[in-house]
């Protein structure tokens, strides 16, 4: 059977929450101390009291101008993925980068752009077409429209949606300390430690062994 993985990008391909720190911080927007004194959250950044703004619609406008002026081409790499995807695209699986990185609209082509750049330059030909998702639309319509049969997430609510939309679909939660939510998940969301834990999942569900 011909697996169809999606891939989330930041947090699970990409390193993305460091560089956007930095970005506050060099931008005046943020105190240097939320570098060294804090785990950085999945979002909700205004919440820190050493970052300078106090509501999302900011920190959305902060992550647009990220988009624009720094851009997604110098992102680290995640440690694990590029070896993690070469195995499972080894072993016939298709990877689907799905990525809802926030822009505006009139920069949604650079943004794209950028993330297939980005792709090519670390992944190779591994993974397939990257998908963004627009603004409005979500990651379940693209997990139906392709019947992945796997989908590796890092935010806990994306991973929920996926997994209430798409309930034949695994979703493999990539355990990050901003993701341990006492919330229950559905049965069909399971926690991955790191790539190799996440792969390892996988094979026990497929048959695609590490
Ligand atoms: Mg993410």
């Amino acid at each position: 059977m011909l697996l169809k993985c999606g891939s989330d990008c930041d947090g699970v391909l990409a390193q993305f929450r460091e560089p956007f720190a930095r970005f506050l911080v060099g931008k005046g927007y943020a105190d240097p101390e939320l570098l060294c004194c804090e785990t950085l959250p999945l979002y909700g950044l205004h919440h820190s009291p050493h970052v300078h703004f106090d509501t999302w619609e900011d920190e959305l406008r902060a992550t647009i101008e990220f988009g624009r002026e720094i851009g997604y081409r110098h992102l680290p790499v995640i440690d694990g993925a590029r070896e993690g995807v070469r195995y499972l695209a080894s072993r016939g699986a298709l990877v689907y980068p799905v990525t809802r990185r926030i822009h505006s609209d009139d920069n949604y082509e650079k943004t794209l752009q950028e993330t297939r750049d980005w792709l090519r330059e670390h992944f190779g030909e591994d993974v397939q077409e990257p998908h963004l998702v627009r603004n409005g639309d979500n990651k379940a319509t693209f997990c139906k429209e392709r019947e992945l049969g796997v989908f590796i997430e890092d935010n806990p609510d994306e991973a929920k949606g996926i997994a209430e939309q798409c309930p034949d679909t695994l979703v493999v939660l990539m355990d990050r300390d901003y993701n341990r939510t006492h919330e229950i998940l559905p049965a069909n969301v399971q926690r991955g430690y790191g790539w190799i834990d996440s792969i390892r999942t996988i094979g026990r569900r497929f048959g695609v062994m590490v």
